[in-house]
Parts: C-alpha cells; sequence; structure tokens
C-alpha cells in the first residue's frame, strides 16, 4: 500500500461520495440537517485538490493533509469527525505501509472519533460502519489475508454495519433529538464510511 494507492483512495472516495451525494443528503434530510451529501463532497474534493496541490511523499502524509483539509472545510459535524479519523491514522501510520500497521492505524482512527464525538457502537453514527470494519480488519490480518482480502471484508463489515443502523434510536448527534423518530432511517454517517471503505477496498483490487 504505496502513496498512490492512498490518493487513488480519496480520489475514488470523492468519484463514489458525489454519485451518491443526493442519497446522503435525503439520509441526512430524514434525520438531520440535509448537509450531509453535500458537505462531503465538497469536503473530498478539496482534499483531492489540496493532495493534488502538494504530492505527498508518503502515505502518513496524504492522511494527515486529507483530516486536516476535512476539519477546515467541512461544516457541520461530519468534517471534524472524519478528519480525526485520517489525522489520527496520519500520526501513526509508518511507511513502508504494512496491512498489520495499517489495521493498527485505523483502530486509532476509530478510537479517536469514539472520543471526539462521544459515540460508540450502536448509537446511530458513523462508529457503527467504521468500528465493524476496524474489526474486521484486525481479524483479517490475524488469519494472515491478503490485503485484498482484508479491505473487501473491512468494506463489507461497514456496509453490513451501516444498513443495520436503520432500526436503531439515534443516541448521538443532530438525529437524537428525534429521539424515537429516527428508527427506520439509515444513518447518513455510517452510509458515508461505508462508501469511504468500498473506496479503499476498489483501490486496492
Ligand atoms: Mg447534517
Amino acid at each position: 500500500m504505496d502513496t498512490d494507492v492512498f490518493v487513488a483512495w480519496f480520489e475514488e472516495a470523492a468519484r463514489l461520495v458525489r454519485q451518491d451525494r443526493d442519497r446522503l443528503t435525503e439520509l441526512d434530510a430524514a434525520i438531520g440537517d440535509a448537509d450531509h451529501g453535500t458537505n462531503l463532497d465538497r469536503g473530498l474534493s478539496e482534499v483531492c485538490k489540496a493532495l493534488a496541490g502538494t504530492p505527498p511523499e508518503t502515505p502518513a502524509q496524504v492522511l494527515t493533509v486529507a483530516g486536516v483539509t476535512l476539519i477546515r472545510r467541512v461544516g457541520g459535524a461530519s468534517g471534524p469527525l472524519y478528519g480525526s479519523v485520517f489525522r489520527q491514522m496520519g500520526k501513526v501510520l509508518e511507511s513502508p505501509v504494512t496491512l498489520a500497521g495499517f489495521s493498527v492505524a485505523f483502530e486509532g482512527g476509530v478510537v479517536a472519533v469514539e472520543r471526539l464525538g462521544k459515540a460508540a457502537l450502536g448509537d446511530k453514527t458513523m462508529v457503527d460502519a467504521l468500528a465493524p470494519a476496524s474489526r474486521a480488519l484486525a481479524l483479517a490480518v490475524k488469519d494472515g489475508a491478503t490485503v485484498r482480502e482484508a479491505l473487501d471484508q473491512a468494506a463489507r463489515a461497514a456496509a453490513e454495519g451501516a444498513t443495520a443502523t436503520i432500526p436503531l434510536q439515534a443516541r448521538k448527534g443532530r438525529a437524537s433529538y428525534l429521539g424515537e423518530r429516527s428508527v427506520g432511517h439509515e444513518d447518513p454517517g455510517a452510509a458515508s464510511a461505508a462508501l469511504i471503505m468500498a473506496a479503499l477496498a476498489s483501490v486496492a483490487a
């Protein structure tokens, strides 16, 4: 997993989010403030611009640029939350990147977002996609999976985690103000987290 793969990850994530921008915004309209698709679309295109402007030399630099850009450029809660995942990963990821090293860095990123958002699994947030992805990665490392298999499993776990938010009642973020009325809708942050993990699996394939 070299620097190019990490740059390609954000380019593909930007593409997938743009493609699903309206769906993400509709999900946010149901239980939030209807800006998640547009915010994340804008944020990820800013990330791609920043990466193209000053090409990073290491995967860690890619993650740091992405994290800082998302924190600065995305409105709402999702920018700082996603930004904290990538910035934390950028702090610990060493080159050359191994699957095991990536898994540890990703786990640290998930812990960072859980702390910042004070969210745990089952609160109906992006953590519901990110934490299962992290667990799947760690298991794949233990099982001696290839990078491709591991990232596929992580993407699948994230997608299942996002779908599993539908019957949940939100306990964090704006959706939590809706109480029981948040039940029956997929969490937009979990949905976008699943897209971001799908992007990584796709560029590693
Ligand atoms: Mg919103």
